[in-house]
Parts: structure tokens; sequence; C-alpha cells
């Protein structure tokens, strides 16, 4: 005679197939307690919280993981768009509206913070510069999907003197330095420079990053509700393991820049040329090997330069 009340609750879970968990020979948690098993490492006991005790959680748990694999398989395999020129795939899930509005906001706080340092419209220097910009943009104009169109954009150079440049691409800003300016040797080679950061917003490296930062929370959340607290510790590692991406991107943005440079009739060799320039300036020079290793988000110049001129015999065999 069947008896539903005398029926326990891990026989109940057996019902649906989840009591498989602990009556097969394969049981990934119980003892016959339910209890974690004592056959796990002690160290994997001590990290586990008590809540993975009990049958449902675990069972619970399973099904998370499970969910969560399934829509990251599925974002991987059907929700990657192309980087223009590299034809990388990449996982940008940050709509264009928002991305244009942060990079809005963004560039907005740059230039109120340095508002006094930054150059009249009129000035030479300024011309220069959007001059060398909008030549780069009216030439790519066809890779610029998803940012401002060449009219849009806004050049400004601030008297800094450190080596600087930087671009919010979905806002359609490049700010420049004096410092820059002023050391840097051809106007090819400051095409080079401004190449590099339009590249970043065309391939939408931030929002990549940004999306990339976000999908490390499920599983962290996941991590923080079975585990006690040591679980953090692969979880570093993973977040180091985001500085060699944007030592990556800054690769992409370079190679990508030797094809505007191209676009717009300048040489791709003025990209090593002005790495070379940049430094001997000393700017990334001062990281010792370790950081550039481990912990620093850009690659040395050197590193960059001998990628640039190895990317430029592929892309440009004929080029003297
Ligand atoms: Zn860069």
């Amino acid at each position: 005679m069947f008896k539903l009340h005398n029926v326990s609750r891990l026989q109940t879970l057996s019902r649906f197939g989840l009591g498989s968990l602990r009556s097969s020979p394969r049981r990934w948690f119980a003892n016959s307690n339910g209890d974690i098993s004592d056959k796990w490492p002690k160290w994997l006991q001590l990290m586990t919280r008590n809540s993975l005790k009990n049958p449902y959680d675990r069972a619970r748990v399973m099904v998370m993981i499970g969910v969560t694999t399934a829509v990251y398989s599925g974002l991987y395999l059907f929700a990657r768009s192309e980087v223009p020129i590299t034809q990388r795939k990449q996982l940008d899930l940050v709509p264009c509206s928002v991305e244009r509005k942060m990079a809005l906001r963004e560039g907005e706080k740059l230039l109120q913070q340095h508002h006094h340092l930054l150059l009249a419209s009129n000035e030479g220097v300024v011309k220069k510069v959007k001059e060398v910009g909008m030549r780069l943009l009216a030439k790519n104009a066809q890779l610029l999907k998803d940012i401002p169109a060449p009219e849009e954009w806004k050049f400004h150079v601030m008297n800094e003197d450190g080596p600087t440049a930087v671009a919010f691409g979905s806002a359609g800003l490049c700010i420049v330095s004096t410092g820059l300016f002023y050391r840097i040797q051809t106007e090819d080679q400051l095409a080079a420079v401004l190449a590099h950061e339009i590249a970043h917003g065309i391939a939408h490296h931030a929002c990549e990053r940004v999306t990339e930062f976000g999908l490390y929370i499920p599983p962290l959340l996941l991590a923080g509700y079975c585990f006690h607290a040591a679980i953090a510790i692969p979880y570093l590692l993973l977040f180091g393991a985001m500085m060699p991406r944007a030592r990556a991107m800054e690769h992409e943005a370079d190679v990508m820049s030797l094809k505007l440079l191209h676009n717009a009739g300048y040489s791709p060799k003025s990209a090593a040329d002005a790495l070379l320039t940049l430094g001997s300036l000393g700017t990334n020079a001062h990281m010792s090997n370790f950081k550039r290793a481990s912990l620093a988000t850009h690659p040395t110049n050197i590193e960059r330069r001998e990628r640039v001129e190895a990317a430029i015999k592929t892309m440009f065999p004929h080029a003297s």
C-alpha cells in the first residue's frame, strides 16, 4: 500500500529525479545523513555554507547552475556581434542608447573638470587636431555604425603637459593634450594616435568590458550563496583575467587604426612611429615585467610596436 505520509522528503525528491543526487553512487554531495559528504576534502567542507547541507538547496543550486550555464551558452552562441576590421566576435549587451548616454555623461564630466585647461576652438592646435580627426572619420564613415557621424564629433585640446589622448566614441568626443601634440613629430603620427582612440569607439570596447563585468556577477552571487568568503579567491583571479582582456583590446585598437589610417591616406607605419615616439617619452616604459604580465591594463609600447609592425606586414604586404 502506498503511504504518502511515510515518504521522506528525500524520497519525494527522488520521484522527481532530483533525489538521485543522494541515492546514486555518483552522488555529488550527501552522505547517508543528508549532510555534506565527509568524503569531501576538509578545505571544501570548511568553505561550504550550512545552507548547502539541505538537499533542497543543493537541488536549487544545481538548477541555478544549469540555467546560468544555458543562458551564458546561448549568449555566447547567438548574441555575439562582429568587430569591424578584425572580425573578432564580441559580446556587447549594452544598448546603443545607453552606451551613448554613458559616454556623454563621462565626456561632459571630464570637460567640466578640466574646462579651465581647454584651448579655444580657434587656436591653431585645436584646428589641426580637428582637421586630422575629421579626415580620419570622413574617410572611414562606413565603419562608424552606431557611433556619431563625422559632423557630430567634437575635438578638444587640453593644456596639459602629460602626453594623453582620450576619445568617447559613442559621444563623438575626442580630447588631446598639448603634451602629446607638441611631442608627436608628424601629422601622420597624430593621425595614428587619433585613429587608435576612434578604433576603441568603433569596436565598442567600453561596453564590451561593462558586459563582461556584468556577466561575472551571477556566478559570483551563486558562489556567495554556496560558499564562505574563501571562494572569493578564485574570483579575484578571474578579475585578474580581465586585465589581459583590456590589453587585448589595446592591441585590437592598434590593428584597427592601421586600416583607418590607410583609408584616410595616412601611412599605417606611422602607428609604429607614434609608439616609438611615445615610448621614448617614457609612456608605459616604467612598468616592470610583473606589472606588464599581471596588473597592467595597457601593454608596453615596445610590445605594441612589435605587434603593429607584424600587423602591417600582414595587412599591407606591399607597403614599403
Ligand atoms: Zn587604447
